[in-house]
């Protein structure tokens, strides 16, 4: 149990002023008025919408977009890894290799003597270097100058006019091999990706007045009925209209979870109707659909840079430049002055084999790449690789308490009238919270039971985060809420004699009594924060606006280090502000919230995880990191993912730029051979191909 349980006194806390962004709710009726009781500014650089068609996907990291780093040239949409696609020699280039490998052994073998020699190793240089040549002119005609394939030709060249034919030619097929086995790698991930890509629609059944008609999705409207056949993937977001079914999110939440809908049940575009046909009325026009979202996710996220990657990219590009200026003093300048122009030539040849990794930035983009893939395949989408590295950093996690520590399904326990029934007051609190998309809400209108839909119509909605809603129901004011809101209102309210979350009910002022609800703890929750902690999180904070009665023993069950209860939305802004401005500098902290209501609060901490994101808007616009279900173990699963890819990342560099600045050094002075430095260099290349498998 940590030090801090007791929630500290404000003023104990140096918070610092931070505007928070603002989040513009979903599908706000313009019935409802969501009053936001803290000072946030409406238009600016803090305005932050949810997201339009077009926008980008990253709407909500204004604030934050002036620390992340593009790819200098940014990867087209349907491009899944930022490395460039090669043109290759037919199909197989790999044949040339093949080849190339039997004849260097025969070649090595026969007794051949003088011109011979070079014309016999000069067939299978020829049949190596055209791929290589191929591969150099396209990365040379795309701005990358001193690339890998043309470096390796120079290398190659060179060490044949110096005599070193069979080396020459090892070279040429090491180099291929690394790139081959690079590009397989690649096409695995993408193929992952393409597996993804078959959640959007081909066609819908559109429901005309003469029956059915294949449409394009994109033509569909927002109130269009459609049909969705069984076993057909549900191809736009909407409402069921017609038809009791299965469906199945297991093809974007990753888990197969069958659950059953009935008329009036929200459907999602990308999971899969399962058991019957059903009529769906659309929500959404396709732009905006749950599975388009994903998938403009999914393809945009590897286009963001992480740091060991721009950190790589910076080495690379002084490394290369440097390696080469000395491979023209050791292999022109000297000899020039001093003579032995063939030696000089096999050091520079070294140098130029040393200067560059076969594998693009010692294969970090492959990792975070296949980062990305591995979550994916969960139902975690990551808006950047940036996100999964921050993710990797993390040593707080900080949790608001419901919907992720807590199922988020609260249930009416007790209900205790003043001067009225229980169905009375249930019925009150109802039809005043009947817009709310709180879960405190669904569970007082499931205990109230059907509501008069006429009476509904009259009702004005104003939430106050963290406190409740008062709404006018008819022409007369309903409280509905904890303590602080009757208490900020004026309202005498009794104490409850049970502990427990305790929702207040007054009407016009009049007070009407309360209404006791409870969430359940998540069942794996305990054994997730666990993990967490083995994993290297050193600081679990739990943020809640419940009551501290309720709050205290779920963070001393769980063993969380600090907890603040009965905070605003604001409050806990500052909360997590306050730990953002103390946290060290290689550490980062992700915030833990549900999808719908923790939105703001997402955008403040360096990684926002939202959970329970299928189908909520808020979440993709503000969370960095979107968990389509709401299983928590899946946040110690990505924590652990990208650790691994983090690690991987660096004990790439370290050892690629390690042996190549060795090689540099001991092929100066002549102390490596060039077929030494060919194999050390393959060995490296290949261990770090090797060492992204481990992100399997
Ligand atoms: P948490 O921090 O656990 O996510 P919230 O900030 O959403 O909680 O809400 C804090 C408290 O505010 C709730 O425990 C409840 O007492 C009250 N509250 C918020 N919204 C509502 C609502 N729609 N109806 C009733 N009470 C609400
Ligand atoms: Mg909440």
């Amino acid at each position: 149990m940590g030090k801090h349980l007791a929630p500290k006194k404000k003023h104990e806390l140096n918070f610092i002023k931070r505007i928070p962004k603002r989040v513009i709710g979903p599908e706000q009726a313009a019935h409802v008025l969501r009053e936001e009781t803290d000072e946030v500014p409406k238009t600016g650089a803090h305005a932050v919408r949810e997201q339009p068609d077009a926008a980008p996907v990253r709407a909500a990291h204004v604030g934050r977009e002036k620390n992340r780093q593009k790819p200098e040239k940014a990867a087209g949409p349907k491009l899944r890894m930022p490395t460039m696609r090669m043109p290759t020699l037919g199909r197989h280039p790999w044949i040339f290799y093949v080849l190339a490998v039997i004849l260097l052994i025969v070649i090595r073998f026969l007794p051949l003597e003088g011109w011979k020699i070079p014309a016999a190793y000069a067939i299978p240089a020829l049949l190596c270097l055209p791929e290589h040549v191929l591969n150099a002119w396209e990365r040379f005609r795309r701005g990358d100058r001193l690339n890998g394939s043309l470096i390796a030709c120079l290398a190659a060249v060179l060490l044949f006019l110096t005599g070193m034919y069979p080396e020459a030619v090892l070279l040429l097929i090491l180099t291929f091999a690394i790139s081959f086995a690079e590009k397989l790698l690649l096409d695995r991930s993408n193929a992952e990706h393409n597996t993804l890509s078959q959640i959007l629609p081909g066609a819908v059944q559109l429901v005309t007045e003469e029956g059915t008609e294949r449409v394009d999705p994109a033509a569909v409207q927002p109130g269009d009925i459609i049909l969705i056949p069984a076993g057909e993937r549900i191809p736009l977001d909407g409402v069921v209209f017609e038809g009791i079914t299965t469906i199945d999110t297991a093809t974007v939440s990753g888990q197969r979870s069958p659950w059953a809908v009935n008329v009036g049940y929200k459907v999602y575009a990308g999971c899969r109707n399962l058991t019957s046909d059903i009529k769906v009325r659309v929500s959404r026009p396709f732009e905006q659909s749950t599975a388009n979202k994903i998938l403009r996710v999914s393809e945009s996220a590897p286009g963001f840079v992480s740091e060991q990657e721009s950190f790589a990219q910076r080495f690379s590009r002084i490394y290369t430049p440097a390696v080469l200026g000395l491979a023209l003093v050791v292999g022109v300048i000297i000899p020039a002055f001093r003579g032995g122009w063939i030696v000089h030539a096999q050091r520079a040849a070294v140098l130029l084999i040393a200067s560059y990794c076969v594998p693009e930035l010692f294969c970090i983009p492959l990792l975070y790449g296949r980062a990305l893939s591995k979550t994916e395949k969960m139902g975690v989408f990551t808006k950047g690789k940036d996100c999964l590295e921050a993710m990797a950093k993390a040593d707080t996690l900080i949790f608001d308490k419901t919907g992720t520590i807590t199922e988020g399904r609260y249930s009416v326990t007790d209900v205790y009238p003043v001067k009225m029934s229980e169905k009375q007051l249930l019925a009150i609190a109802a039809a005043a919270e009947c817009f709310s998309r709180h879960p405190i809400a669904f569970a007082i209108r499931e205990a109230s039971g059907r509501l008069d839909e006429r009476a509904l119509r009259s009702v004005r909605l104003r939430e106050i985060p963290g406190r409740g809603v008062s709404s006018l129901v008819g022409n007369r004011q309903v409280l509905v809420g904890n303590a602080a809101l009757l208490e900020e209102h004026g309202v005498k309210y009794n104490i409850p004699s049970r502990p427990g979350t305790a929702i207040h009910v007054s009407v016009d002022g009049r007070y009407c009594g309360h209404i006791l609800v409870a969430d359940k703890v998540r069942r794996r929750a305990f054994d997730a924060l666990e993990t967490l902690r083995v994993n290297g999180v050193k600081k679990l904070v739990l943020l809640t606006g419940d009551v501290l009665s309720v709050a205290r023993p779920i963070a001393s069950r769980l063993n969380f280090d600090m907890l603040r209860a009965e905070l605003r939305p604001s409050e806990k802004a500052k909360a997590v502000g306050y730990l953002m401005k103390n946290k060290g500098s290689r550490t980062s902290i992700a915030f833990v919230g549900e999808g719908e209501n923790s939105g703001r609060l997402l955008t403040d901490a360096d990684v926002g995880i939202a959970m329970g994101s299928l189908g909520s808007d808020q979440a993709f616009a503000c969370a960095d990191m979107m968990i389509m279900d709401r299983d928590i173990f899946k946040i110690p699963k990505t924590l652990v993912i990208s650790r691994t890819a983090y690690r991987a990342a660096w004990e790439n560099f370290a050892a690629g730029a390690g042996v190549n600045v060795l090689l540099v050094l001991l092929g100066a002075l002549g102390v490596v051979t060039p077929l030494a430095a060919e194999i050390v260099s393959f060995v490296v290349c290949a261990a770090m191909l090797g060492n992204t498998l481990r992100l399997k």
